[in-house]
C-alpha cells in the first residue's frame, strides 16, 4: 500500500463499512433480538444510511481530523440507541489524534484507533470481558499496537487487527454481559453473540480489505 493512507481512503474504507453493515442489517438485528431490544441493525443501518449521504457529498473536508469529525457527527445525530453515541466518541476521539493533515501513516493509523477506544472507554465505562464492542476494538487496538512495535508491514498489521477483533467478537459468545442492556439477563446472555461487538468487527474487517489495496486511492 501506499505509504500514507488519505483522508479520500478513509473516505473509501467508512463507505466499504456503511455498505457491510447495511447487508448485515438483519444479522445485527437477530443479534440484538436475543440479547437486547432488536434495534441495533435499524440503528446501525439508520446511521449508515446518512453516513453514505455524507460521504457521497462532494464537499467533504481533505483534513483527516476535520473528515472524522463530521463522521463522528453523523453517527451520533444518525445512529441512535446506544451505540450512536459510543461509536460517535469512538470517531470525535479519533480526530484527535496525531495527523500529516490530508494523511496519516500506519503509526498514525493505529494511533487513531487508540484515541478512539480510549475514548469509548471514558464514555461506556466498559472494559473488556463486559460483553461489548469494546471485546472486539481492544484487542484489535492491541494487536496493531504489537504488530507495528515488532516492524510489521501495513498489510500485517491490518490482517492482525482484524484477526483479533474477530476472534474478540466470538469471545462474547462464551461471556456474560456486564454492560449495556444485554447484562440485564445476566447469566442467559451467555451463548450470544454480541451485537455492538460485530458491528465493531466490520470496521476492522474493511480496513484490512480497503487499506491494504496496493496504490489505491
Ligand atoms: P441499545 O442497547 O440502546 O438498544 P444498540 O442496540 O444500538 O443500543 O447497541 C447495543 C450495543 O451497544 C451492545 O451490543 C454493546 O456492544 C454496546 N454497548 C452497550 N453499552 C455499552 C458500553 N457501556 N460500552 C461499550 N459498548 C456498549
Ligand atoms: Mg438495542
Amino acid at each position: 500500500m501506499a505509504q500514507e493512507i488519505t483522508t479520500n481512503q478513509l473516505r473509501k474504507w467508512l463507505l466499504a463499512y456503511a455498505a457491510r453493515i447495511i447487508e448485515n442489517e438483519d444479522h445485527l438485528t437477530e443479534l440484538d433480538t436475543a440479547i437486547g431490544d432488536a434495534d441495533h441493525g435499524v440503528n446501525m443501518r439508520r446511521g449508515m444510511g446518512k453516513l453514505q449521504e455524507r460521504l457521497r457529498d462532494e464537499g467533504h473536508s481533505e483534513d483527516v481530523s476535520a473528515f472524522l469529525r463530521s463522521v463522528a457527527m453523523t453517527l451520533i445525530s444518525g445512529v441512535g440507541g446506544a451505540a450512536g453515541p459510543l461509536y460517535g466518541t469512538f470517531f470525535l476521539r479519533a480526530a484527535t489524534s496525531p495527523t500529516n493533515g490530508s494523511s496519516i501513516d500506519l503509526e498514525q493509523l493505529t494511533q487513531m484507533f487508540r484515541y478512539g477506544l480510549d475514548g469509548l472507554q471514558q464514555r461506556g465505562k466498559a472494559q473488556a470481558d463486559d460483553k461489548t464492542m469494546i471485546d472486539t476494538i481492544q484487542p484489535a487496538v492491541e494487536a496493531m499496537e504489537a504488530a507495528l512495535a515488532a516492524h510489521q508491514s501495513a498489510a500485517v498489521v491490518l490482517a492482525a487487527a482484524r484477526q483479533a477483533a474477530h476472534l474478540g467478537m466470538k469471545h462474547t459468545i462464551e461471556i456474560e454481559a456486564r454492560k449495556g442492556r444485554a447484562s440485564y439477563l445476566g447469566p442467559h446472555s451467555i451463548g450470544h453473540q454480541d451485537p455492538g461487538a460485530t458491528s465493531a468487527y466490520f470496521l476492522f474487517e474493511t480496513a484490512a480489505e480497503v487499506f491494504t489495496i496496493t496504490g489505491a486511492d
